[in-house]
């Protein structure tokens, strides 16, 4: 078959394209990539002398022996690109460290030395190839044997491949195969017909397959700052850690990046991670430098000097302490910096992201200068391991109860209900809050648990009393993100309540827009299944996040609890007081009841009554309750409408003034003592007494 030209070139193009490619493409020095660079390189020498030996040599007539060495040189390297072909498999497949150790390394160079020793040996005396007197390239038989070493090279990576296959993706692995079986077909056709250069194209186009399939899964590189991402830190320290090398990592979290996010746009802020990475990537030396998301930057240094560190800080420091010019704007920066000592502080990518977390997420390390990681994590991760295990065996150990925090309502000026609140008690019996003990009960599942727990405990308190005694209209209870995420969850809270045979108006569930936002069409099934059965549906903390109007108008709320928050700032500036305004009003064009949380004092309690809110809970009324206390608080309630002749019968008439009511002094945030109950007791025998 004779020569021709194009299909080299073409080839050499595609090649040209791959090797340009991978160099403007954030590439990881990992070994797969190392290893497929190797590969694309020598297959684009080889080519490239198969068009040398046959373009120069058709044009110029040269000395036998500079052609010889042309030939030389061009079967030498057909000859070495299996190699790279091979290390690329060990390399995909995690296997390449067991190839150093073993005597394999041995195995896998020798048909190499003994290709160079044969094709050296042909420069002086005809041995595989030589040239006539017309430089005319003539094969002699022992050529073989080079190709025979070839396929030995092609069959080792296949078998390689095969035994590992599952440590590569399904799809790599199909790939990686028609690479090498369309290799082995292309080598034998090129055994046969030297002067073909179709074996040139074909490499090229299986090399080019495997840049833009295997090579191109692994996402790498930040699409905004276009530093390495989260995915290429794991890659490339995943090998440190395991061999527990000793180094320094850096932790730099922008603070309020939210709030200036929300605040600038998002153009801009784009526009500061640019910049600033820039600035990181350019000025430290001998560091790898990551971007792992909101402004969570990670430099990695190459060894274990404390010194070189410092002196990163102090370049960075001095940087932030002028503000960034972002287009027509300027903002000044302040980060929290941290240094992670690996792996005393951290040693896997997890632990590396957990510490940037608590970094970026605790307010106690708000412009603190730098916060060593091993100062940072030792009391809050201890803490949360602790709450981790009191939260499992919480259940089984009698630690948990629930409290009652009274609902008043505006209209018929009294308690008509309350909010049931989990407690946990420590082995110690001090209580742990809730917002301590939710999240990671949730990261645990043990929340699924807690919250059947707290509705089996609403359930079983209103089947034990006749609850329009108490002038109970409801008791609302909290639902957290995970259990809306389960698809069960309105059978079972029907089934629990028809087991207690719990009317369903009597209860009211509070779910968080975080809910909504989970897990849209489970929570959307399930809340029109519990609306369906009379269950009342409350959005809670509304205004503490995004405030998405969409899952008021599309979801089936009844009412919206308005967060603490919203409540206190509208008493602290005019704007705000007159959003809140604004928003109850909405809330009422839209047909829902509106709550107030967060009550502190009488002036709250009148505004929001002017403005419409239909109900109102906070420390003004009462704090949690536990559920002794809380019913005794209602018993005093319905004794002193009894005194005003307002009974609380179905219809009766509203109370002039709920603060006459003698509220059980209980103290603390229902975290504390059970001081309130003895109080109580002895309001109780007075009352007695007196009667
Ligand atoms: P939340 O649902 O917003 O509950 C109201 C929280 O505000 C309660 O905190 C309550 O004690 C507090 N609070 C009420 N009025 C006032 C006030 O006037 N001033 C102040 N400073 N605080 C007030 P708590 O009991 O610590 O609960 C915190 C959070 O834990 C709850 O926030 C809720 O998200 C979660 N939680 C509590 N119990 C449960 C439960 O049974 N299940 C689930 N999933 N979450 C629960
Ligand atoms: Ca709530
Ligand atoms: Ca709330």
């Amino acid at each position: 078959m004779p020569y021709s030209l194009q299909y080299d070139i073409s080839g050499l193009l595609i090649l040209i394209v791959i090797i340009s490619l991978f160099y403007f493409k954030r590439t990881l020095p990992s070994y797969p990539n190392r290893t497929f660079a190797l590969l694309v390189i020598t297959i684009f020498l080889s080519v490239f002398f198969n068009l040398i030996r046959y373009a120069v040599f058709s044009y110029f007539s040269l000395s036998p022996s500079f052609a010889l060495w042309f030939y030389g040189l061009h079967l030498l390297l057909i000859s070495i690109v299996p190699v790279p072909f091979v290390l690329y498999i060990c390399a995909l497949t995690n296997t390449l460290d067991f190839l150093s150790r073993s005597k394999l390394r041995f195995l896998l160079l020798a048909p190499l030395l003994i290709n160079i020793i044969l094709t050296a040996v042909s420069f002086k005396y005809p041995l595989i190839f030589t040239v006539d007197e017309n430089n005319v390239y003539i094969r002699l038989p022992q050529v073989y044997i080079i190709y025979f070493f070839m396929f030995c090279y092609l069959a080792a990576g296949f078998v390689i491949l095969i035994k590992n296959r599952r440590s590569v993706p399904k799809m790599s692995v199909h790939i990686i195969f028609l690479f090498s079986v369309t290799s082995f077909i292309s080598s034998l056709f090129q055994m046969y017909f030297p002067d073909s250069s179709m074996h040139s194209l074909i490499i090229s186009l299986n090399v080019l397959i495997v840049s833009l399939t295997v090579q191109k899964s692994e996402d790498t590189s930040d699409a905004i700052t276009g530093l390495y991402n989260q995915t290429a830190f794991e890659a490339m320290n995943f090998k440190r850690f395991v061999g527990g090398e000793k180094f320094h990592i850096l932790g730099i979290v922008f603070d309020d990046l939210p709030f200036l996010t929300s605040t600038l746009g998002m153009r801009h802020i784009h526009e500061l991670l640019k910049q600033s990475s820039a600035f990181l990537k350019n000025t430290l030396k001998n560091v790898d430098v990551y971007h792992f998301n909101d402004g969570k930057f990670c430099i990695a240094f190459r060894n274990n000097d404390l010194e070189a560190v410092y002196e990163c800080i102090d370049a960075i420091k001095e940087r932030f302490v002028h503000p960034w010019k972002l287009n027509s704007i300027e903002v000044k920066i302040f980060p929290r910096i941290s240094i992670i000592s690996c792996p005393k502080d951290a040693d896997s990518t997890e632990t590396v992201i957990e510490l940037f977390e608590l970094l970026s997420s605790d307010d106690k390390y708000k412009q603190e200068g730098v916060i060593l990681a091993s100062s940072m994590d030792t009391a809050i991760r201890k803490r949360s391991a602790y709450i981790d295990r009191t939260v499992k065996n919480a259940i089984s150990e009698g630690l948990l109860d629930v409290f009652y925090q009274p609902i008043y309502c505006t209209k018929q000026k009294r308690i008509i209900g309350a909010e049931a609140l989990i407690r946990m008690k420590d082995e110690r019996g001090k209580y742990i809050s809730p917002e301590e003990f939710i999240p990671i009960a949730e990261k645990n599942g043990t929340i699924l648990r807690l919250g059947e727990f707290v509705f089996e405990k609403v359930c079983r308190l209103l089947s034990e009393i006749k609850p329009e005694d108490f002038g109970i209209q409801k008791i609302d209870i909290n639902l957290s993100v995970v259990q809306c995420m389960q698809e069960t969850l309105a059978d079972q809270i029907l089934n629990i309540a028809s087991l207690y045979r719990i009317p369903s108006s009597l209860l009211n569930l509070e779910i968080t827009e975080t809910a909504a936002a989970y897990s849209q069409d489970t929570l959307k099934s399930n809340m029109n299944k519990l609306s369906v059965a009379g269950i009342e549906l409350s959005l809670d903390d509304y205004g503490s996040g995004y405030s998405n109007i969409g899952y008021m108008i599309n979801l089936p709320f009844d009412m919206i609890k308005i967060d603490k928050s919203i409540v206190w700032n509208a008493f602290l500036d005019d704007k705000s007081y007159t959003a809140l305004a604004f928003t109850i009003s909405m809330i009422n064009a839209l047909k829902m009841t509106v709550l107030a949380e967060g009550i502190e004092t009488k002036e709250q309690a009148d505004s929001l009554t002017s403005l419409g809110c239909h109900f109102l809970q906070g420390y003004y009324f009462s704090e949690p309750l536990p559920k002794d206390v809380f019913l005794q608080l209602l018993h005093h309630q319905n004794i002193e409408l009894k005194a005003q002749g307002l009974i609380f019968e179905k219809g009766a008439k509203p109370a002039e003034e709920m603060n006459h009511i003698k509220k059980p002094s209980f103290t603390g945030t229902g975290y504390g003592s059970l001081a309130g109950i003895e109080e109580l007791e002895e309001l109780d025998s007075i009352e007695e007494a007196d009667a």
